[in-house]
């Protein structure tokens, strides 16, 4: 029997499915631009850094299983291989090739950004079609723009840091 939970879905349930799977990707991608960012870091309030960079990365894996099981519930296939991770994301990956703590906060803020961008427009195509989407993705969202401010706070503190020395 078609799921009732499926049809209430008042737009294109391909293209939304299409649309989670993209994140989901973005998802993964983030949770490993912060693990090995963790590992890999080095420089001044390194300890601190690691720190967010840990607890980011398990919050975005949280991520990664609230859009999967969104996927399924809509009868949908989520992304079965790492391959096509690089090939359907929204935000890409920087690897911390420079382990320089600025420049990873850098690369990690402009992810965050990036994200905050993607699941804002998802906001804008779910509100009156899905509000069950809808109100995953205000969940993300909310830890997005956390994350935002958490690595900019950090950077703040950095930057004041180096002020002070001069
Ligand atoms: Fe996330
Ligand atoms: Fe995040
Ligand atoms: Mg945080």
């Amino acid at each position: 029997m078609a799921q009732i939970g499926r049809s209430i879905v008042k737009m294109d349930v391909d293209k939304l499915i299409n649309l989670l799977n993209k994140s989901l990707a973005d998802e993964w991608l983030a949770y490993y631009q912060y693990w090995i960012g963790a590992k890999v870091v080095k420089g001044p309030m390194k300890d601190a850094v690691i720190a967010e960079l840990e607890l980011h990365a398990t919050e975005e894996l949280t991520h990664a299983q609230l859009l999967v099981t969104r996927i399924i519930q809509l009868g949908g296939t989520p992304v079965l291989s790492p391959d096509e991770w690089t090939k359907i994301t929204n935000c890409g990956y920087a690897a911390p090739e420079d382990p320089f703590v600025s420049v990873i906060l850098d690369q990690n803020i402009k992810g965050e950004q990036c994200a905050i961008q993607v699941y804002s427009k998802l906001l804008d195509i779910t509100r009156e079609a899905d509000p069950v989407t809808y109100d995953l993705v205000i969940q993300i969202l909310k830890d997005e723009v956390e994350h935002e401010e958490d690595l900019a706070a950090l950077k703040e503190d950095f930057n004041l840091m180096i002020e002070r020395r001069k």
